[in-house]
């Protein structure tokens, strides 16, 4: 980062609405000419008792305590409710809180999704090293070479992706992810908002696109491929939503001769073809001219940046994604020369074409998209969505092969539960990734338990091809492993 504050300090700070959101509804009495805060947002019921988990924007959401003015918001627009917070409990990631008057399980599940807003002067002032969004609205957006964009107008929160729309004066709406992938150097005292250009991240339109939230163009010389992919399950539903929507163009349309070749043997010799440069390259320019904004063009690549939750929330907000699927060697270099974007692998391992990863990018980032997944909450509970792995999930039979689901999930406690599931993330993250528990330090993976390890003397045989007989280890691999092999620490 080269200026400060750094932004994600910042970015758990309230931002601030001026009442309901435009919905034609007349302005709530308890909302007019005073502009609201968001503190933060109510994620999901709690027990059964009408407790709500709250994801706070702010520094400590024990500052609800006694706080004036405080309201709720519903996420759709309409005139904000009054409430009081009597009680609030810190659980990371976020915090428990319980409402005076929501006293039932269902009375919380109609607040799910609800902004906690307060007016401005209900506010302590913020720390040192943070800022309140809402102080940002209205200022100047520029890039980092002096380039005007508009004015900072919303923080609005996008499947787990907190984003910044800035208005221009053409009357357009862009969004900036607000992570410091993105954002520069955020100063209200300096009246501005320097945000990082990217490539087609500034030219898109977010009002101006409404109804299919992005668009995938695949290049590649297996179109085939993505038939059942498009045509099964969620994805092929939000296609016909027009949620998001696909594009699989064949490279050789833009191949020339009989033969419509679009590969070569590569210089210097080596194995494998090469993806020749010039139908490919035809290939993105016709994407470059068509309609719509800018894309961002997707070289899939095992060299590239790997790709991970975060970058897919990213992704996201650019709208149109041109994706280039290699095949065989790989493609001429000219091609990203030519079309610089970015290089993304799906992991260290080498697949036989950009194809797999495609979709895998494609379902990733549509999964995100609101709407996309029926159920709101699925999102949320989900490996990485919290910053851990997942909890283990059992169905019916209770009882498979001797092995029982755990008592507690049949307890209907659904604190106890939430518990249980919370300890076996944790339990799980520190087993297997460590590495998403400390987000500063190097990616450290543990090693592969015992009794499912290869030996360095195995690769070494594998390598060179020699017939080798199994060893131990290697036989293990294998085989199932035995209870016991492997054991995940409790908390
Ligand atoms: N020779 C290339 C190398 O050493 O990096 C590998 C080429 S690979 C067999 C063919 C194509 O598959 C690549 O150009 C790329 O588009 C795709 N590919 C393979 N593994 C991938 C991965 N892990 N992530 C993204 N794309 C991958």
């Amino acid at each position: 980062m080269p200026e400060s504050p750094d932004p994600p300090a910042f970015s758990k700070s309230a931002s601030e609405t001026t009442g309901p959101p435009a919905s034609g509804k007349s302005e709530s009495p308890l909302t007019a000419g005073r502009p609201l805060v968001r503190l933060g947002r109510l994620r999901r019921a709690h027990g059964i008792r009408g407790g709500l988990r709250l994801e706070y924007f702010g520094e400590d959401p024990r500052d609800l305590i006694g706080m004036r003015g405080i309201v709720l918001e519903p996420p759709s627009g309409g005139a904000p409710v009054p409430a009081k917070a009597i009680k609030v409990k810190i659980s990371p990631p976020g915090a428990l809180v319980a409402l005076e008057g929501v006293g039932s399980r269902t009375e919380a599940e109609r607040l799910q999704g609800f902004f906690v807003s307060a007016p401005r002067e209900s506010l302590p002032p913020p720390a040192e090293d943070e800022i309140y969004q809402a102080d940002l609205i209205g200022l100047q957006v520029v890039t980092t070479d002096g380039r005007l964009l508009g004015t900072a107008d919303g923080f609005p929160d996008h499947g787990g992706t907190q984003l910044m729309t800035v208005a221009t004066p053409e009357g357009k709406t862009l969004l900036i992810p607000w992570t410091d992938g993105y954002i520069s150097e955020a100063d209200p005292e300096a009246g501005r908002v320097v945000v990082l250009d990217a490539p087609g991240l500034l030219d898109q339109d977010w009002a101006g696109h409404a109804g299919t939230y992005v668009r995938f163009e695949v290049l590649t010389l297996f179109p085939g491929l993505f038939a059942s992919f498009l045509a099964e399950s969620l994805m092929a539903k939000a296609l016909a939503r027009g949620l998001v929507s696909v594009e699989i163009i064949d490279i050789r349309d833009y191949a020339e001769g009989r033969h419509r070749t679009a590969d070569d043997r590569p210089y210097g010799g080596g194995p494998g073809m090469v993806l020749m440069p010039g139908p490919l390259c035809a290939a993105l320019e016709a994407r470059m001219n068509a309609d719509g904004p800018p894309p961002l063009v997707v070289h899939l690549d095992p060299a590239g940046r790997v790709m991970d939750q975060a970058l897919a929330r990213e992704l996201l907000c650019r709208r149109r994604l041109v994706m280039v699927c290699g095949r065989y060697g790989g493609v001429d270099r000219r091609v990203s020369e030519l079309y610089p974007g970015l290089a993304l692998s799906i992991g260290d391992y080498v697949l036989n074409g950009g194809e797999v990863p495609a979709m895998a990018v494609m379902e990733a980032v549509a999964r995100l998209v609101p709407g996309f997944l029926g159920e709101k909450d699925s999102l949320e509970a989900e490996s990485f969505s919290e910053g851990l792995l997942g909890a283990p999930q059992y169905t019916r039979p209770q009882v498979f092969r001797g092995l029982e689901v755990p008592a507690v999930l049949l307890s209907g406690h659904h604190r106890e539960i939430e518990l249980f599931r919370r300890r076996e993330a944790a339990a799980a993250t520190r087993a297997t990734r460590p590495d998403l528990l400390d987000p500063d330090g190097p990616a450290t993976r543990p090693e592969m338990p015992k009794g499912l390890r290869i030996e360095p003397e195995s690769l070494t045989a594998l390598d060179s091809k020699t017939p080798v007989s199994p060893g131990p280890e290697a036989a293990d691999v294998t085989s199932p492993p035995k209870p016991g092999d492997f054991e995940i620490s409790g908390e």
